[in-house]
This record gives C-alpha cells, structure tokens and sequence, in this order.
C-alpha cells in the first residue's frame, strides 16, 4: 500500500488525483486531505477514501467540517499551520495542489519527511527552487513534474544524458485572447479570460493562460527543475495542446511528448511512477487530427513571457517577488481594479522597483528570505495596481 496525501484535494487537480486514487482503493492508504471553503467536497472526499485527516485552511469552517465528518474516526484540523503539520505526517506520496504561493510550506514540509513530492504546484519552485531542491536532497524527497509540459519533458528525458540536452521548448495553447485582436486586450473581462480554449482548470491558473503568466511562471519552472540556463527554455503557441513540451538534444533529435488534454495523465504518470499504468484517457487518432500548428509568440500579445526572461537572469529572489506580484495583479485583475493589460506593467514595476531597492540580489536565498520577497512583492504590486486605476 501507497501512503498518499492530497494538498488542495478539492480543486481541479486534487479531484482529478482524487478520482484516480478512488479507482485503485486496494494500492493506495490516504493519510491527508486539505482544501478550503468548499468544506462539502472534502467532506465527501475524505469519508469517499478514508482519509485519516482532513484540514481546510479557514479557520471558520472548522466546525462545519467536523460537523459533517462526526462518527466517521476521520480527524479534522482548520488553519495554515495545520495543513503544513497535516503535510508533515508520513506519506510516501503527497500531491501538491495548493494553487498559489501557499502551496510553498506544505511542500516543504512533505519534503522534510522525505516524501516523493508531485508538484501541481508551480509557484514552488518559481518562487524557491534552488531552496526546495536543497531540502530535497537533504531529506532524500523525490521530485516529480505534474504541470503537463513538466511531466511531458521528465518523461522525455528518461534514460537520457542531462548533457545532451540543448533545449527544452513548452507549447503554449496562447489561452482565450490568442485570436483577439491586440487593441480589444485592455478590455477584456475576468469571465471572458477565465474560459479556456482546451483545457479544463481552476480558474487563475485559465485566466493565467490568457496572459501567458502561467507560461512565464512555467518557463521559470522548467529551468529551475531542470537545471537549464534561461536561454535553454523556449516557448512555442500550438493551439491544439497535443504536444505538450519537446526536449531538444545536441544531435538535432527533438523528443515530443503528444496526448490529450487531460491532466489525468500527468498525474496519473506521477502517481504511478517509476511504473506505466493504464490510465482512462482519450487515444489520440492522429489521421483524424491530420495536422498540428506552431508558431511564436507575440511579444506584445504576451509580455509575461518577456518578464519571465528577467526574472531568470536576475536570479536571487526574483521568482518569488514576480511570483507573488504576478497573484497580487490577479487578485486585482479579478476583483476588476485593474485591466487585462494592467498586469503586467503592476509585475514589472515591483521588479523594477525591488530590483533598485536592492531586495533581489541574495545569492542561496532561504525562507525567510522568500518570504520576505512574498510579502514585499504582494504589498508594492497592490498600491502600483492602485495607482494604475486612479
Ligand atoms: P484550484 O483553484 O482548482 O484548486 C486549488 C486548491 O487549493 C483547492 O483545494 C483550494 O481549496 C486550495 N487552496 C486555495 N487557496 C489555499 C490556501 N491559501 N491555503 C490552502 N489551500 C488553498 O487550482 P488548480 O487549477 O487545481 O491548480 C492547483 C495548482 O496546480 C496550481 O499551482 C496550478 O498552477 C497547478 N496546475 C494546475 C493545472 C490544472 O489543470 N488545473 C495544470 C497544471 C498545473
Ligand atoms: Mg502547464
């Protein structure tokens, strides 16, 4: 049996992790399940497999969860330091799909107990990674992808030589603005960038898409782990989202990995590994699909990407302050203080800023560093998306 732990079971990763642990009862025993408001789901989720706890991080639904777990034996915990210590029971496999920089601490303390990590969460190690791998190989946690072009470049990199590897190049489907026109940008509404041309996910992460931040955030991603130096991660539209990522070797071979668009695999992979299981997703039939398109990104349609560039050669805790700047503009963007368009400029002027003020340059940064950066970050983009509105 399978010790495993879901970290933010009731979004749309955890319920997809969740579904895929439901149909396998006989490998796998559930030790955590955290969410939030959505107490009912998890709930349902936690009795559905047994869980031995169940967290939410607000405070004031811990009586209602408790409510509807009483009689069941299941423990039930409210908080932010409680996810973390749920986080921290022993589990062989812990799933980390917190969305946002709140996903950090929980996977840090999942890897304090040595656990094999699957990172959903991507704003880990934009935000840390240099720490995070550091802990890893001190508590002898294993890593693995869950993000589709992250698990699509692990899975092309088995048995392969990290010497050989020139570049790795992550497809983008260019999310629901690709086709607008540039001009109609700066109106679009948070219910317009929140529905995806062919993914299904939580809403910042579709919204996100619209922008390219979730590409910036994963160009980020990749390098860090990966290994690769700034100018090794690429990116390239394909609005069919059927190639997932392409690892690039310096024999001119191109390794693509191709399937549907459903994060089961992804997860399911991590899940599985180091095995291959039958998995319930789509096959493609590919002389019905008869042809895929690629082309470059925009520059203008997408200036995340453009930050994300910086951000790797600057280093030190500029994925943390971009990061944490980057939800702060969503935030704002959301709750409809600030343009589509707005964003980005927000993101870049907290770099510029922080950059001036000499808050990015720390050589092996350490948590409390990144915290710090977080919070920083999170404050400055808050009053820059404020002067923007006025
Ligand atoms: P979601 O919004 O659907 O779910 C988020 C989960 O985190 C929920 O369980 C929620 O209760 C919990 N949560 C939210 N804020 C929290 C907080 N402050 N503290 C503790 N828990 C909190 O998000 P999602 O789309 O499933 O994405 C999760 C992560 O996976 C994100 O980092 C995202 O970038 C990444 N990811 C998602 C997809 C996808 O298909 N959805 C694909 C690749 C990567
Ligand atoms: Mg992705």
């Amino acid at each position: 049996m399978k010790r495993v732990s879901i970290l933010g079971a009731t979004g749309s990763i955890g319920c997809q992790t969740v579904e895929l642990i439901a149909a396998a009862p006989e490998r796998f025993e559930v030790v955590a399940m955290t969410g939030g408001r959505n107490v009912a789901l998890l709930a349902e989720q936690a009795r559905a497999l047994k869980a031995q706890v169940a967290v939410t991080c607000h405070e004031a639904c811990r009586d209602e969860l408790a409510e509807r777990l009483s009689g069941t034996g299941i423990e039930v915990a409210a908080g932010d330091a409680a996810i973390a210590e749920a986080a921290a029971r022993p589990a062989d496999w812990v799933m980390s799909a917190i969305v946002g920089a709140a996903g950090l601490l929980p996977g840090l303390a999942a890897i304090r107990q040595g656990a094999t990590l699957a990172l959903a969460n991507k704003e880990t190690m934009v935000a840390a990674g240099p720490l995070v791998l550091a802990e890893a190989q001190r508590h002898g946690a294993t890593l693995l992808p869950v993000d589709s072009e992250h698990s699509a470049v692990f899975q092309a990199l088995v048995g392969e030589e990290r010497a050989a590897v020139e570049r790795v190049i992550l497809t983008a489907s260019g999310g629901a603005f690709r086709d607008w026109p540039l001009e109609r940008l700066a109106q679009a509404t948070p219910e317009q960038a929140a529905t995806h041309p062919n993914w299904s996910m939580g809403q910042r992460i579709t919204v996100d898409s619209a922008s390219m931040f979730n590409k910036a955030l994963e160009v980020i991603e990749a390098k860090e782990l990966f290994g690769l130096k700034p100018d090794q991660v690429e990116v390239v539209v394909h609005p069919e989202s059927l190639v997932h990522a392409l690892v690039g070797f310096n024999d001119g071979a191109l390794m693509a990995h191709m399937g549907a668009p459903d994060m089961r695999h992804a997860i399911g992979y991590a899940l599985n590994w180091p095995e291959r299981r039958a998995l319930p997703v789509e096959r493609l039939d590919l002389a019905r699909l008869g042809s895929l398109t690629f082309r470059a990104p925009e520059a203008a349609r997408y200036p995340a990407l453009g930050l994300a560039r910086r951000v790797m050669e600057e280093g030190g805790l500029a994925g943390a302050a971009f990061n944490a700047a980057k939800e702060a503009a969503l935030d704002a963007f959301l709750e409809r203080r600030l343009g589509f368009m707005a964003m980005a400029p927000v993101v870049e002027q907290v770099l510029d800023t922080m950059s001036r003020d000499g808050l990015l340059r720390v050589d092996t940064p350490g948590l409390d560093a990144v915290l710090g950066a977080d919070a920083e970050a999170r404050s400055r983009a808050a009053r820059a998306a404020a002067t923007q509105a006025a």
